[in-house]
Parts: C-alpha cells; sequence; structure tokens
C-alpha cells in the first residue's frame, strides 16, 4: 500500500532560529531522516510515497531556505530542506483526530515552532536523526566542462548567438543542480568566460579527483533544418592513440594505473595494462552516457538514438569516464532561439543531471554515499499513528 504526499506546510516562528515543517500523508508511511553538511541540509526519505498531482513545495521562511522534492528508486520521495545553518532536528508522527490522514512533523531549532493542533496532540516517538556514517562519506565528484571560452567562442548562430556563452550558462545550471543534491559535487572546469587547453580540462579534472567527465556544446552544421542532441564518448581508436601517446610519456603514466607505475613495465605488458585501464573506462562512459542520452531524449529532440564514439581529446582521460554532449544545434534557428533562454538551459541541464545521477545510483564509486545507500539500510523509523 502506498502513501499519497497531500500537503506540505513550512512555518517559522518568532524565534529566527526554528521552524517547523508538516507533512501531511493520506496514511502513515515508514520515513528515515539524515543531516549533510556544505550546505546545510535535512533529508527526509518516504518509502512509498508518491507526490498528490500539483503539489508544490513550500517557499523557504526563517532558518530555511528552500524545501525540494526528489523521486527516489523504490518508490521514495524524498523532501530536502537547505537551512542557513545546521540545527538539531525531531521529527514525530501525529493523527489528527477525525481524519483518515497521518501528519510528519519536523520541528527545526531548539525551541518547538508550533503547538499540536487542537485536539490533536502530538505524540512524541523516539527517532534519531541520523549523521555517521553518512557524513563520512566522500561526494562522488562531477567534472563539468564547459567547452571553449575566451578567445574560442565555439559554433556561432545565425542570430550570432555564441556556443561559449549557451554552453557556460548550461553547465553552470548543471553544477547547481548536482551541487544541491546529497552526495554529489560539481567541479566546474572552467567557471566564467577563460579560455583551457582541451588537456588543461583533463587536468583539471584529475586534479579534482573527478568521478566522471561532461563536457558541453552546442552543435553546428551547414544545413540548418538539422537539429536535435547527441552524446559521445571515446573510440577504440581514440583511446589507441591515446594509449600510444601515454606510453610515450611514460613519466606521465605513473599516477594512472591506480598508482601503478608503467615506467618499470616492458612495452606490451605497460600496454596491456593501459589497454585494459582503457576499456574499462570506455564501458563505463558508455554506460553513462546512455543514461544521459536517454534522459535528454525525455525533454526534446535527440539527433542520434545511440550514442555516438569519436576520438575528440577532451574525452581522453584513460581512467575517468568521460562524454561530451552536443545539446542542440546552434546552427538550427529554433534551436538557437530555445538555447537562449534560461528555462531551455535548465531543462537540459536537468536532464544531463537525472543520467549522471541514475548512473552512479548504479554505480557507486567505493567510499561513496551512493554507495553506502545502496550497502546499508539506514536505520529507519516505525511508529504507529498515535490514536486519539
Ligand atoms: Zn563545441
Amino acid at each position: 500500500m502506498s502513501a499519497e504526499l497531500r500537503d506540505v506546510r513550512l512555518s517559522s516562528s518568532t524565534d529566527p532560529g526554528a521552524a517547523q515543517l508538516t507533512l501531511y500523508l493520506s496514511s502513515q508511511t515508514v520515513h528515515q531522516f539524515f543531516s549533510l553538511d556544505h550546505p546545510d541540509r535535512v533529508v527526509i526519505d518516504l518509502k512509498n510515497t508518491r507526490q498528490a498531482p500539483g503539489l508544490r513545495a513550500p517557499e523557504g521562511t526563517g532558518p530555511v531556505e528552500t524545501v525540494r522534492f526528489g523521486v527516489r528508486p523504490k518508490g521514495v520521495l524524498r523532501v530536502v530542506l537547505q537551512l542557513k545553518s545546521a540545527m538539531p532536528v525531531r521529527a514525530n508522527w501525529s493523527a489528527p483526530a477525525g481524519n483518515a490522514g497521518a501528519q510528519l512533523v519536523i520541528d527545526l531549532g531548539n525551541q518547538i515552532a508550533g503547538e499540536a493542533r487542537e485536539g490533536a496532540p502530538s505524540v512524541p516517538k523516539s527517532v534519531r536523526a541520523m549523521h555517521a556514517p553518512i557524513d563520512s562519506d566522500r561526494d562522488v565528484v562531477v567534472a563539468v566542462d564547459a567547452g571553449h571560452g575566451g578567445q574560442d567562442p565555439g559554433a556561432t548562430g545565425r542570430k550570432g548567438t555564441r556556443e561559449k556563452d549557451v554552453v557556460l550558462a548550461i553547465a553552470r545550471a548543471l553544477a547547481d543542480r548536482i551541487n544541491s543534491e546529497p552526495g554529489m559535487r560539481a567541479v566546474l572546469t572552467r567557471p566564467n568566460d577563460q579560455f583551457f587547453t582541451l588537456r588543461e580540462r583533463i587536468q583539471r579534472a584529475r586534479v579534482a579527483k573527478a568521478d566522471l567527465f561532461v563536457s558541453v556544446h552546442a552543435d553546428s552544421i551547414r544545413n540548418p533544418d538539422v537539429s536535435g542532441a547527441s552524446v559521445y564518448v571515446l573510440s577504440e581508436r581514440g583511446a589507441t592513440d591515446e594509449a600510444a601517446r601515454w606510453l610515450a610519456e611514460r613519466e606521465n603514466a605513473a599516477d594512472l594505473m591506480g598508482g601503478v607505475s608503467l615506467t618499470d613495465k616492458d612495452n606490451t605488458l605497460a600496454s596491456v595494462l593501459l589497454d585494459l585501464s582503457q576499456s574499462a573506462n570506455i564501458s563505463a562512459s558508455m554506460v553513462a552516457a546512455e543514461g544521459v542520452l536517454s534522459a535528454l531524449d525525455r525533454v526534446g529532440e535527440v539527433r542520434k538514438p545511440r550514442v555516438q564514439q569519436a576520438g575528440f581529446v577532451v574525452l581522453k582521460s584513460p581512467d575517468i569516464p568521460s562524454m561530451l554532449v552536443e545539446t542542440a544545434y546552434i546552427s538550427n534557428p529554433a534551436e538557437e532561439a530555445r538555447l537562449k533562454t534560461t528555462s531551455h538551459q535548465s531543462k537540459l541541464a536537468n536532464a544531463i543531471f537525472s543520467g549522471l545521477r541514475s548512473y552512479f545510483e548504479r554505480n557507486p564509486p567505493p567510499g561513496t554515499r551512493f554507495a553506502s545507500l545502496r550497502r546499508t539500510t539506514v536505520a529507519s523509523v516505525t511508529s504507529d499513528p498515535a490514536r486519539p
């Protein structure tokens, strides 16, 4: 049986350091909650719960900056409160008299922000706020690479829209979306209108210890009728050429094989090792890219229904799964116009994000929050609804 989240109310009391969030559900369900920092957030997961059609998250107030809903796998509805600063949290179920529903009341701050409604005493249950071990897990890091920049404008649309500007806006929106997700963190390889070589972009991703690299572009072609998105990963040929280059520069390859140096290996062994790493990396890139492509397909037009492979230099990290997203054709007048709007930019960013998140959910890097959420069941809290 599943519950429905029908209403959400947020109130802040006269004490600026306290607030109360009430979740109105059709029936009681199992909930889990935990806190995260950087930024400070409280995450409430409701099992077997769906959001009522048209239900919107309330605006932030008092110590609560924003409230967001998110749909998680296996029917879990997530509510994320972003806070101005960390504060104590308590959660209690209450069952209002004469009403079939149930309420989950989240109190933030030291003071309880409101008394229980008349005739509906809130019966406190012992609920533990979960901090560890989740906080000790590292975030997955995504290197978000806005194509071109500085003296390199990239492609230019008929109306003069420059690729470097729209892809920077999309990349920033993508980074913001990633940073608002618990367990994920973004690094922009070029945070502003600056020029970096392709190798510098790869290097910046390596320094940030990125788990994934995504380069954001807008395509161009002579025929103005061509439109739609495409996603690329490195081709085998591109990988082979790159292997030759790494082998030629043995010293640079020293940090490549997870600390296994190539300098003391003979040529055959070194190339076998590098080859293994590269094939695994192309497969991982392909899986991640397929997720992004199908998410893009849901929000608009896709030019080619399959992930493409090419020898683009920016995809050549031998050990960081990498993809290049051509978000649209800037040479197509309709797509050029759309690319300039913030609403379309965030639509594209959200689609790329959801592809990346589902990749990490299925392929969590060890030591990350995605990995522990998969492995351990966070102690969950059940309690009987208080009966009047
Ligand atoms: Zn480009």
